[in-house]
């Protein structure tokens, strides 16, 4: 058991004390603001303050309650690394503690102008700290830690780590089941009036095909991803929102109900809450019991539609509706650490300063990124490994509709085998 010396224990300290030794580096800890306690322990030990002879100077950080602006984030270099928050203590000159926080609660969003924020609401790559030497490529909470890791096993060599497990899950969001089955009689009507006076004939014709049954719909990969599944921990999120400006119409059928039931038989279901559900949070639940209903499950885990998780109403709105889990972190075009965590770990509410209900599993990979740059493939394997060293989680974020939008479906199932393929090896 590591005892820990902090004369201010504050809600800051004792979450990030928790992430930090529950999560990141896995090893028993006691806190105390008792200087007695802590000399007469025979514990490993280190204090937080600014004196003591083995210690890490804090920084203000998380002393405060409320957010600041004006933070001092100077990048600094030590052991080949770049760091923040530096203080010279004993044990290592940063305060890793402020580092790993600011990181992981997203602080520098709420600190941020509205140019910050694409037109969704969107925090954009280019105004975020991580882009200096492009540190978003690497873990970097998992890093820092590490570093803490290796200095208290060189002072107390019998202090014991519990080895976290490498584990990979592909995340697929289904903004819409099908793109023609299952549509109605007006609708698919109109579907097809629509594309004939466009003059989109080769789409019309697939479309009419799909529904004589001649040909498979091309939104309708599941076996695909059942196929998958049997590698790689499957989960779907299900978009079941009406039609509206970014929002697909979800299509009550019962053989779209029965086609969702059989999915959440074989892998787990999760909602995905509609664009116009940011507007008006109590769609979250209505869309969320409708699935409930569908899959006969009660659902906790959410991943919002266009990936818009402005802090911290949007966790606020999800927290209300009792869902325990999101996904929407990570960036939409790029491959890499938002929060510099590949593990699934505690959300913490800046606005309120409190820990809450809610975990947050960040994603790292996904299929636009290599849409957009089809050499982001090799920066994919690079991302994996780099998990695979710190033993975390691979989090793969895929479209169900992609191989279809794509136009060579079998080239965009190869390339996400081969993704696969390399976070499973
Ligand atoms: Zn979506």
């Amino acid at each position: 058991m590591l005892t820990i010396y902090c004369e201010h224990i504050t809600k800051r300290t004792e979450y990030i004390f928790d992430v930090v030794f529950n999560y990141l580096i896995k090893t028993p800890y006691k806190i105390t603001n008792s200087k007695q306690e802590f000399t007469e322990s025979n514990n490993p030990k280190f204090s937080y303050t600014y004196e003591g002879e083995l210690n890490i100077i804090p920084s203000a950080l998380l002393s405060q309650s409320s957010i600041k602006q004006n933070i001092d984030l100077t990048w600094h270099n030590h052991n080949n690394q770049k760091w923040l928050f530096k203080t010279n203590g004993e044990l290592l000159p940063f305060d890793v503690f402020s580092s790993i926080f600011y990181l992981i609660t997203r602080y520098e969003e709420y600190t941020a102008n509205d140019n910050a924020f694409d037109e969704h609401g969107r925090f954009l790559l280019d105004k975020s700290i991580l882009t200096n030497h492009y540190q978003y490529k690497k873990p970097l909470a998992h890093i820092w830690a590490a570093e803490l890791k290796q200095k208290l096993t060189d002072k107390f060599p019998q202090i014991q780590f519990e080895e976290r497990k490498y584990s990979a899950e592909l995340t697929v969001d289904v903004d819409q089941l099908y793109a023609y089955k299952n549509r109605g009689v007006i609708n698919t009507l109109a579907g097809i009036l629509k594309k004939l006076s466009a003059g989109k004939w080769k789409q019309c014709k697939t479309q009419v095909n799909t529904i004589l049954q001649r040909k498979n719909d091309p939104f309708d990969n599941f076996t695909f991803f059942k196929e998958i599944s049997k590698e790689v921990d499957l989960k779907y999120f299900i978009h079941c929102g009406a039609k509206a400006k970014n929002d697909p119409r979800f299509i009550n059928s019962n053989s779209n109900k029965k086609r969702i039931k059989q999915l959440a038989e074989n892998s787990k279901v999760y909602i995905h809450p509609s664009y116009k559900s940011l507007r008006n949070s109590k769609l979250i639940s209505i869309e969320k019991e409708k699935l409930e209903l569908i899959i006969n499950k009660k659902i906790e885990h959410s991943r919002q539609h266009y990936l818009v998780a402005k802090l911290p109403k949007y966790y606020q709105n999800l927290l209300k509706t009792d869902i325990k889990h999101d996904y929407s972190q990570g960036y939409v075009l790029e491959n890499g650490f938002k929060t510099g965590m590949c593990i699934p770990y505690p959300y913490f509410d800046l606005s309120n300063n409190l820990k809450t209900q809610l975990t947050i599993h960040p994603f790292h990979v996904t299929d636009l990124s290599i849409l957009k740059n089809e050499k982001n493939l090799q920066d994919v394997y690079t991302i994996i490994d780099q998990i695979k060293a710190v033993n975390g989680t691979i989090s793969i974020l895929w479209h169900s509709d992609l191989f279809a939008l794509q136009n060579s479906s079998e080239k965009w199932k190869s390339i996400l085998l081969k993704i696969v393929e390399h976070a499973t090896a």
